[in-house]
């Protein structure tokens, strides 16, 4: 329950400490949003590194920023573009799967709820709720690895999967914080709270932190 308190110290310790600019790709997206850009980036960054998104994405929007220009796309050309995001093959289907069925089912727009994103193969809960938080702005919380691996070693919850991280910081989370716990936390865990080994010596939170689980750190 103490942990829970310092919620509000914290995350207001790291938005200062995370500069808005500094964070993801998709945040910066965030300020001029489109949907689709937004839906295709982040089936891109799947396992692949922030700034390679960034790349990719610039390169194939030069050339393919709408449905019906990925569809046409000749899906050899489109695995060269995306070949450095890696798992190029599968996700060049997947981009052109996510295309085909917003044209055919969705009349060419990316649909606006949880459910219908999730309807279409290929989309997950973590990047149905970055469409939704960042193209829509709805107050969800898009949960991956470091979202889910930071409150749990904060003590703020105690979760075995991110779909329970997102049920649980739903509960505990002020909404206020809703839109920038992603990009914060992202950032957080690529640089300092990292999953092996985090940099607590260096951690602006260190003060506050009960490190559950936290074997060896530096
Ligand atoms: S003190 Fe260490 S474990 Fe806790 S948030 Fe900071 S880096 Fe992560």
């Amino acid at each position: 329950m103490d942990n829970i308190k310092n919620i509000k110290i914290i995350i207001d310790i790291l938005e200062k400490h995370f500069h808005y600019a500094e964070r993801t790709t998709l945040n910066r997206m965030r300020q001029k949003p489109d949907a689709f850009k937004i839906l295709i980036s982040c089936l891109l960054s799947l396992r692949t590194q922030d700034n390679t998104t960034e790349r990719i994405s610039i390169e194939l929007f030069k050339i393919a920023d709408t449905p019906e220009k990925i569809l046409k796309l000749p899906l050899k050309k489109l695995e060269k573009i995306i070949f450095s995001s890696g798992h190029y093959h599968k996700k060049a289907l997947t981009l052109k799967h996510v295309s085909k069925e917003i044209i055919k089912r969705f009349n060419n727009k990316v649909p606006d709820t949880k459910e219908e994103l999730l309807s279409i193969k290929g989309i997950g809960p973590k990047t149905a709720n970055i469409v939704l938080n960042f193209a829509f702005n709805q107050p969800v919380l898009p949960i991956d690895t470091h979202c889910h691996r930071i409150p749990n070693r904060l003590g703020w919850i105690k979760t075995k999967t991110p779909e329970k991280t997102e049920k649980e910081l739903e509960k505990i989370l002020p909404k206020q914080y809703w839109f920038e716990f992603n990009g914060i936390f992202v950032l957080f865990g690529k640089t300092i709270c990292q999953p092996i080994s985090p940099w607590c010596s260096k951690c602006p939170i260190n003060d506050f932190c009960p490190k559950i689980g936290v074997e060896k750190s530096r």
